[in-house]
């Protein structure tokens, strides 16, 4: 559906995009995913034909469309700033839209309640953008980008400014939304959580290049590299080098040894560890397991559902794990972690 190939953007000596090649499938919701300045944006400008591509090829239904302007694309955008046009109403915000499309006077009043319905909106019509709230203004950014049913909606960081219950609110919608139009989405965002929580595929980018590409539940079990792993969720990260003894891998730091998964890991390598702070166990008393390490709570969070401890063990190194509800412990006792192997991410 989408496809861009070998994309590569230079700003003067600056490289925004850096040979950056990936598909998008008819009706899914792909999430382009980093931190501020590793290129997100160039990449969807580039596709939306706002920016010109240093290299590279971008195909929207398998024709090239590289270099056609932006109104030749078929394209829906919207924005974390709605870029609505204050001085009209919602309806003439849409309706605009729709003739830079190209659709005749009928159909245009006709597509502007269809699209109202779509975002729950159909009496908001007659209001000026500065009489909405941030959400609501952010539907009719939607609803103004899916009215002339484009081929693909690019959304760039649009839940960005929002607080988090409304944050959390439009995720939901906007997932639902998708789904029911069935729309190809290519999404930006900074926020993994958004990424997470929508996407049926997460493309990581670092340095515009991609780190990863795979589905949100892949890159968060097993992210391809120390970037992914701590760009995406928390964990506790141990690093050493790998021994062998009595046929089970084996890392040593300064002052633990941890058992790895069993699978063939070379020795004399160094690598990193990395244990979600959901597979890391609190207990008060020691049981004598493998991978079972002392230390003191620095700090304990109460989340509602679940509560971060955050316990330092004797080398300084701290670690984070998670309870359910609000556990029996209080900062500064000793605690015991524990962590299976088969749960240790090694890269
Ligand atoms: P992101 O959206 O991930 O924050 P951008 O694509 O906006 O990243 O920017 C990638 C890099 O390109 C950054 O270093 C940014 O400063 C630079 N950049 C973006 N736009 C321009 C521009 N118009 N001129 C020069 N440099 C730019």
């Amino acid at each position: 559906m989408l496809e861009v190939e070998n994309l590569t953007k230079y700003y003067g000596d600056l490289c925004a995009v850096n040979d950056l090649s990936f598909r998008v499938e008819e009706g899914e919701l792909v999430t382009l995913l980093g931190p501020s300045g590793c290129g997100k944006s160039t990449t969807l400008h580039s596709i939306a034909g706002l920016v010109e591509p240093t290299e590279g090829h971008i195909r929207l239904r398998e024709k090239d469309v590289t270099d056609l302007p932006p109104e030749k694309r078929n394209i829906g955008m919207a924005f974390q700033s709605t870029a609505l046009f204050p001085h009209m109403t919602v309806r003439e915000n849409i309706a605009y839209g729709l003739q830079m499309h190209g659709n005749t006077s009928d159909d245009i009043e006709t597509r502007v309640d269809e699209s109202l319905d779509l975002v729950d909106m159909p009496d908001h019509g007659d209001h000026k953008p500065g009489e909405l709230s941030g959400g609501q203004q952010q539907r009719v950014s939607l609803a103004r980008a899916l009215a002339y049913e484009p081929d693909i909606l690019l959304l760039d960081e649009p839940l960005t400014g929002l607080d988090r219950v409304l944050r959390e609110e439009m995720r939901g919608w906007l997932n639902r939304i998708q789904r029911e139009v069935g729309v190809t989405t290519l999404y930006v965002t900074h926020d993994q959580e958004d990424a997470l929580s929508m996407s049926d595929r997460v493309i990581v980018l670092d340095d515009g290049h991609d780190q990863q590409i795979g589905s949100p539940e892949r890159i968060y079990e097993s992210p391809a590299n120390p970037f992914v792993a701590e760009f995406i969720g928390k964990s506790t990260q141990f690093d050493g080098t790998v021994t062998h003894e009595d046929g089970r891998a084996v890392v040593y730091n300064d002052s633990k040894a941890i058992t790895l998964p069993d699978s063939a890991i070379e020795g004399d390598k160094s690598v990193s560890l990395y244990v979600r702070p959901e597979d890391i166990k609190v207990h008060s008393e020691p049981t004598d397991s493998e991978n079972e390490f002392s230390g003191t709570v620095r700090s304990i969070a109460n989340l509602g559902n679940r509560a971060e401890i955050t316990v330092e063990f004797e080398d300084g190194l701290t670690a984070l794990a998670h309870t359910t509800r609000f556990p029996d412990i209080t900062v500064g006792d000793k605690v015991f972690l524990r962590f299976p192997a088969d749960r240790v991410i090694v890269l």
